[in-house]
């Protein structure tokens, strides 16, 4: 089959492998009919997470027809449309049970790994690094979905893929970094980056009640896709963000700050922009943290921080004192995709939310290599692609 595989940094190549089959008992194998390109796909082209390697198939978004199952699949069947949530996950232990799903303890055969760098591992992820589990990804004709009793979402209406593809990541993670502000009537919320998942949290935030979402970012066109979505725009090129946060919440700051930007974050000061790249270059920090620090200093006094935005590592200059004395809570995490897909669907098929309003460009998988050079450097207003293998 073909298959898009990372070759190493800025170089992702189109290739012929091996197609997948069933190792254990509860895999499935599906033909992939659409799949995307990630925010947190960029951060493997740019090659800042770690245990990646040549020839690794990328892509944790996708979705397809099952086209064989193993003995111990009884919820699926051949010929069944599913969505694949991101994260892998066994739905019997601990974590599963309890919701935890990006936590699944059973998923992740390179757990050691992972509890090197970060003391106990998270759960595999597809076409995400040896340390999340080696697994391939669904950039590619057809994909092995491990546990797929558990994960996989059937569609059986006639949705088209475009409306529903994004249950596989962004739109239950954009959710979730709003639900882990507990959003109240007369909420404010900032949200720090208008890319998809920067756009989802804003819209999930207006559904759970917020009275006004700020979305920070400096590309005018992505500002205005998170307009679309309700949000109030805010170019850090042209104002300085934290007076502009004061003085729409009357000097008191938002009520929840929402980091949809991750590890890869860009600085409008040069100086300050160099400091954190060159510092990552060097390994002294694994991330350049400036939209987590930012959003940390603006919330209220006893608000929450919600980071969504992916990190790998360790980070330098993080306001401990101003999280500390000023009694901010912060939460983050992979998204537990599995537990929010049955009421989003839901949401989609009532029409709450038509989560294809992100895309911007369609290709055929063979256009991969073309589209992460797109989406990385924001070219033609590139906003979120979709590959039809
Ligand atoms: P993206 O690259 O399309 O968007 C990121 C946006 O952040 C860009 O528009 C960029 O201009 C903006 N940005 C950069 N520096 C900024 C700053 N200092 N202040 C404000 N905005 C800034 O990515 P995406 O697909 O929207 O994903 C966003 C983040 O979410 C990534 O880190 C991704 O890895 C992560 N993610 C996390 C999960 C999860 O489960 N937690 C799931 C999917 C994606
Ligand atoms: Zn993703
Ligand atoms: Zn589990």
């Amino acid at each position: 089959m073909k298959a898009n595989c990372w070759m190493g940094r800025n170089t992702v190549e189109v290739r012929e492998v091996p197609d997948p089959v069933i190792l254990n008992s509860r895999d499935a194998i599906v033909r992939v009919t659409s799949t995307s390109i990630c925010g947190s796909d960029l951060h493997l082209y740019d090659g800042y997470m770690p245990t990646m390697e040549k020839g690794d198939i990328l892509g944790h978004e996708f979705m397809g027809e099952v086209v064989e199952v193993g003995s111990k699949v009884s919820t699926l069947k051949v010929g069944d449309r599913v969505v694949v949530p991101f994260p892998i996950a066994c739905g019997n232990c601990t974590s599963c049970e309890h919701g935890l799903y990006s936590l699944c303890e059973n998923s992740n055969p390179n757990a050691g790994l992972a509890e090197k760098f970060m003391g106990h591992t998270p759960s595999g992820v597809f076409g995400y690094s040896h340390m999340l589990g080696g697994y391939p990804g669904g950039q590619a004709q057809y994909a092995r979905v491990p546990f797929a009793d558990v994960g996989p979402i059937k569609i059986e209406d006639d949705l088209p893929d475009e409306k529903v593809l994004f249950l596989s990541d962004i739109l239950p993670t954009g959710w979730m970094g709003a639900e882990m502000c507990d959003i109240k009537p007369g909420d404010t919320i900032a949200v720090w980056g208008a890319g998809p998942v920067g756009q989802f949290a804003v819209a999930s935030a207006y559904l759970m009640g917020a009275e006004r979402v700020i979305c920070i970012d400096r590309f005018p066109y992505r500002l205005r896709t998170a307009e679309r979505a309700g949000a109030e725009p805010l170019n850090y090129q042209e104002v300085d963000v934290l007076d502009a946060l004061r003085d729409i919440t009357a000097g008191r700051g938002p009520d929840a700050c929402i980091d949809a930007v991750g590890m890869e974050a860009h600085h409008p000061v040069p100086a300050m922009y160099a400091y954190d790249r060159a510092k990552q270059a060097a390994r002294l920090e694994t991330e350049r943290p400036y939209a987590l620090r930012e959003a940390i200093l603006a919330c209220r006094n006893g608000g929450i921080v919600s980071v969504i935005g992916v990190y790998g590592g360790l980070i330098d200059k993080f306001p401990m004192g101003s999280l500390m004395n000023r009694s901010l809570t912060l939460r983050g995490g992979q998204c537990h995709v599995q537990r929010y897909l049955k009421p989003l669907l839901k949401k989609i098929r009532k029409d709450e939310i038509d989560p294809s309003f992100v895309i911007s460009h369609r290709m055929a998988l063979e256009d991969a290599p073309r589209g992460y050079e797109m989406f990385k450097n924001k070219m033609d207003d590139c906003n979120k692609i979709v590959l039809t293998p």
